[in-house]
């Protein structure tokens, strides 16, 4: 049970802050804030470069408060939209309590670990913790393997093992970075579990869906814009109307799929993870556009969000 907000800042044990999971993509980061919020406040896909905008997750336990802000990830820039993105993780990083490094139990340390482990020596700020993922891929003597090579990379303030789908040291991972936040009031009411509003979530979830099974070209080139929302008159349904933006006609092409069946399934698997957050009916029309080039066009960046 949670104690009334008076109490907690009369007891001054109530910690509360910002952290920041990092690492390459398909590490595991978006999984494991979801994991830890108990909700999906960020998509997840197979597909690297997911994640696009600094999503607050809001962690709430009786001893504090954890506001994890998910970022794209650290990547040698390409585009504007990456070169965009990139900034947006400095800065974000540059105002967290905890850094949170993660690195897959089932992979080696590579080069794209080593690129990041580098960056990270200039976020002064922030204490850096190694979350070692998805360990439970791997048997306890492999684990113990990778604990020990993920130490001698720098001096961490701490080193933990986790597995976010196998729902293993969540808590451990929680309370641990809780104890590193400062004493503070609680910063959130407990029912909020993300600063996202209900539009951008919809969005999210189109673009989830889309991205499943896509080739890895695309990914990249796929945008999710809502041109309006709301509830049907007399009726128990939310209507929803989104438009899906690729940069090539060909990409479109390939998002509708063969007399629509890929979209119809998009759609579908879209609905029931909206059905979800709305908790009510969907109805959910998606429109395929083409913005020829879009990372690289300031104007259509603004238009689409970024
Ligand atoms: P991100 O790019 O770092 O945000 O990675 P995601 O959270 O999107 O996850 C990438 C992939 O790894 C997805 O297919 C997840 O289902 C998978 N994944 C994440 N956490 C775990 C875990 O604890 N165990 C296993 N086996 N897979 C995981
Ligand atoms: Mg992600």
């Amino acid at each position: 049970m949670r104690l009334p907000h008076l109490v907690q800042q009369m007891t001054k044990d109530y910690r509360a802050g910002f952290v920041s999971f990092v690492g390459r993509p398909n590490v595991g980061k978006s999984t494991l804030t979801n994991a830890l919020v108990g909700e999906k406040v960020a998509i997840t896909s197979s597909k690297p470069q997911t994640t696009r905008r600094a999503i607050r997750g809001i962690v709430h336990r009786d001893s504090g408060q954890l506001i994890v802000v998910d970022t794209p990830g650290l990547h040698r820039p390409r585009t504007l939209l990456g070169q965009r993105l990139n900034d947006l993780v400095e800065s974000t990083l540059s105002d967290v309590d905890v850094i949170g490094f993660c690195l897959p139990a089932n992979e080696k340390i590579g080069p794209g670990d080593m690129f990041i482990n580098e960056q990270l020596g200039q976020f002064r700020r922030a204490k850096l913790i190694a979350i070692v993922t998805k360990s439970e891929l791997v048997d306890k003597k492999l684990l113990a393997e990778k604990l020990l090579e993920v130490q001698k990379i720098r001096d961490w303030h701490a080193i933990i093992p986790v597995s976010a789908l196998g729902n293993q040291q969540l808590e451990q991972l929680s309370e641990l970075l809780i104890s590193e936040m400062p004493f503070s009031e609680q910063l959130y009411p407990d029912e909020i579990t993300t600063e996202e509003t209900l539009e951008m979530r919809i969005c999210e979830l189109v673009r989830e869906a889309a991205l499943e099974g896509v080739r890895d070209e695309l990914p990249h080139s796929l945008a999710v814009t809502l041109d309006e929302m709301g509830p049907r008159e007399g009726k128990n349904l939310f209507d929803i109307h989104v438009n899906v933006w690729v940069e090539r006609d060909s990409q479109k092409a390939i998002i509708i799929g063969h007399r629509g069946s890929r979209l119809s399934d998009v759609g579908r698997r879209a609905r029931l993870e909206i059905e979800k957050l709305v908790k009510q009916p969907v109805f959910l029309s998606i429109r395929v556009k083409v913005a020829p080039d879009w990372q690289r066009d300031p104007k259509q960046l603004g238009r689409l969000g970024f």
